[in-house]
């Protein structure tokens, strides 16, 4: 069960591929890849873009301590697979009270990752000269670069494996988690991952505006 699709970059609706157009539209943004939320069975819907995304599936491995699966989505449509995925995660921040952390991997222009960062651009800008943290992501050390976020969170971007990577978290004192040598795996190179995951109630910020 999943929602109808929805922008990946607002969220607002849009108009389905019709005689004219093989593309989903949106009426701000254009041609856009579609984005669903799993609503149920988000462990099925993680185990099939396990098979099918064509970018990564991040997911931390191990888990932070007392973390559970709070979200999944992804954009794209049946014809051309998912191009961007979204893992969201909560649990109790560093520095006490609940987080939520979403991460995204996507392909340039499709401004999922960017939505949830609060940026108005589907792409990053202009990032800073120094990376302000460094996770290892599929094997690999991977810099990531501080986004000027809402207040409420704190965004960070990078690349990985040739697409985007993007880890948002809320509030944003819960970066404090990205000093902790955060590893993250990459769900397409190891689908037992899914049964190592805890499921939980849903988080609220996978789907803000
Ligand atoms: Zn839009």
């Amino acid at each position: 069960m999943t929602t109808p699709p929805v922008c990946p970059a607002c969220l607002g609706g849009l108009a389905p591929p019709d005689l004219w157009s093989d593309r989903w539209r949106c009426e701000s943004h254009g041609d856009v890849e579609p984005f669903h939320e799993a609503r149920s069975s988000r462990e099925q819907v993680l185990r099939n873009l396990g098979r099918t995304s064509q970018v990564p599936v991040w997911l931390p491995s191990p888990m932070p301590v007392h973390w559970f699966v709070s979200g999944v989505g992804w954009a794209g449509d049946e014809r051309t697979g998912p191009h961007a995925t979204a893992f969201a995660a909560s649990g109790p921040s560093p520095v006490g009270g609940p987080a939520e952390m979403v991460l995204v991997a996507e392909t340039p222009r499709v401004g999922l990752g960017s939505r949830l960062a609060g940026l108005v651009v589907p792409d990053p800008e202009r990032l800073d000269e120094v990376p302000e943290a460094k996770i290892e992501a599929a094997g690999h050390p991977t810099a990531l670069w501080p986004i000027a976020a809402p207040p409420d969170r704190a965004a960070f971007v990078g690349e990985a494996l040739g697409v985007w990577l993007w880890c948002v978290l809320w509030p944003a004192d819960a970066a404090l988690l990205l000093l902790e040598h955060l590893v993250m795996e990459d769900l397409r190179d190891d689908p037992r991952l899914v049964d190592q995951l805890l499921f939980g109630a849903a988080g609220s910020h996978l789907s803000i505006r």
